[in-house]
Parts: C-alpha cells; sequence; structure tokens
C-alpha cells in the first residue's frame, strides 16, 4: 500500500468513528515518523500532513535539517530527560507527555523569547498499572494549573498512551477517562486531547480525541535504521 492509500484509510476511519460516536471534533492528524526516513516523512507532507511526531531528539533534529523547506508543525511525543529539554524548547511547537514539573520549567525557561509559547499536553497515566510515565489521575488538577502558571508555556491539554487492550470496550476505557479529567479542567481553557494511536484511534475519536499520532497505519511498519 502506498502513503496516500494509508492516508486516505486513516482519514476514512476517523470519519466513520466520528460519525458512530455523532461527533462533530476536528482531529488532527499527527503523523509520528520515528524510524522513517525523510523522503517517508515528505510524501505525507506533499499529501498534507502537516503536523509530524518524533520520539527521538537526534533523529528529530536529522529530520528537521532535511525537511527545513516544508511548513511542519513539529511535536516532540518521546520521554523528555533532563539534558535534552532545551533542544526540545527551541526546536518543536508542541511537546506530549509532559509529566514532571521539574521538565516543565525547564521547558518554560528554555523557550527561546523569539518564539511563541511552546504548546504543552500532560501525559497522564490512566491505564492504572504500573505504567511508567504520566501523572496519576489524582494529581492531575494541582500538576495543570502549576503548568498552565509558567510563562513561556500554553497549556493546551491531556495525553494519554494506554497499555494496549484488544476490544474496543477495554481500549474506550482509559480514553473516557481521560475525557472525564480534561472537563474536569474546563476552567483552564484546554482544547487538545492527543489520544489515540495506529489500533485504538477508533476509540480514541469515539471518546473526544481532538489529536491522534498515527506512525504505523501511516508509513508501515518500523525501519531498522534511520
Ligand atoms: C510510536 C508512538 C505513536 C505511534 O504509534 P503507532 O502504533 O505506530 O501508530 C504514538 N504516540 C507515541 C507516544 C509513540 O511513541
Amino acid at each position: 500500500m502506498t502513503i496516500q492509500q494509508r492516508l486516505q484509510k486513516i482519514q476514512q476511519r476517523i470519519r466513520s468513528a466520528l460519525e458512530q460516536a455523532g461527533r462533530d471534533t476536528h482531529v488532527t492528524l499527527v503523523a509520528v515518523g520515528k524510524t522513517q526516513p525523510p523522503r517517508r516523512l515528505l510524501e505525507a507532507y506533499r499529501l498534507g500532513v502537516c503536523h509530524f511526531g518524533e520520539n527521538y531528539l537526534q533523529e528529530a533534529l536529522a529530520k528537521q535539517k532535511a525537511l527545513s523547506h516544508c511548513q511542519i508543525t513539529w511535536h516532540f511525543i518521546g520521554p523528555i530527560q533532563s539534558n535534552k529539554t532545551r533542544d526540545i524548547a527551541a526546536h518543536f511547537a508542541w511537546v506530549h507527555g509532559v509529566d514532571r514539573l521539574k521538565i516543565a520549567r525547564r521547558l518554560s525557561e528554555q523557550r527561546p523569547d523569539w518564539l511563541p509559547p511552546l504548546n504543552i499536553c500532560l501525559q497522564v497515566n490512566v491505564s492504572g498499572e504500573e505504567s511508567k510515565s504520566g501523572v496519576s489521575p489524582p494529581e492531575v488538577t494541582d500538576f495543570a494549573r502549576a503548568v498552565g502558571a509558567l510563562p513561556r508555556l500554553r497549556l493546551r491539554g491531556l495525553m494519554a498512551l494506554p497499555a494496549p487492550a484488544e476490544d474496543f470496550e477495554a481500549q474506550r476505557r482509559p480514553f473516557q477517562r481521560l475525557y472525564g479529567l480534561y472537563e474536569e479542567l474546563a476552567d483552564l481553557g484546554l482544547d487538545t486531547l492527543s489520544m489515540g494511536m495506529s489500533t485504538d484511534m477508533e476509540a480514541a475519536v469515539s471518546e473526544g480525541a481532538t489529536m491522534v499520532r498515527i506512525g504505523t497505519a501511516l508509513f508501515g511498519p518500523r525501519q531498522k535504521t534511520v
């Protein structure tokens, strides 16, 4: 299948999930390009995709250079180590997966002043279990207020990366939980629910996702080398 065919199929899946759920949410597709070479990203870009997500900083910086002639909005979606915050703050428009105040403070301090505030989604651990990342649901409110107060960040919403689940109902539960937390934070003026990947985008969209992060469904299996 070509990237064009894959993209059409994704758009169809999102449309029919919206229809079935009776929603008219605008869903932004973030193309997750980890391990894919720049020419594959360029192919998607030429088909109209303009949001790209990357997990690994060095790989992302190389691609940004290769694609500097494109009008791309770059999202950092990987785990964030504190020694990487300076580059992340300077080279991305969005960061998903913020789950520590220390990291948020660094991103705010290091966001260059010639750039607009950095868009942030807080990662929430909605799968229960011993998931390594994400703030726990009871902590979300205080954390969101603290991050929202940082001057060079713009808190946009919440993000989740639930444990894989087989059936649709099991996939929906964590997304439902994230939506509930999102609604509780209504007074913060959030507009983004970043949830849903290749195998669970329908469940996420049906629960109110405004942004889905799609890798393999768009680019095919991940490559071994970049
Ligand atoms: C890799 C990744 C995705 C995309 O996963 P696919 O299953 O390939 O669609 C989405 N979000 C995050 C945080 C990822 O690391």
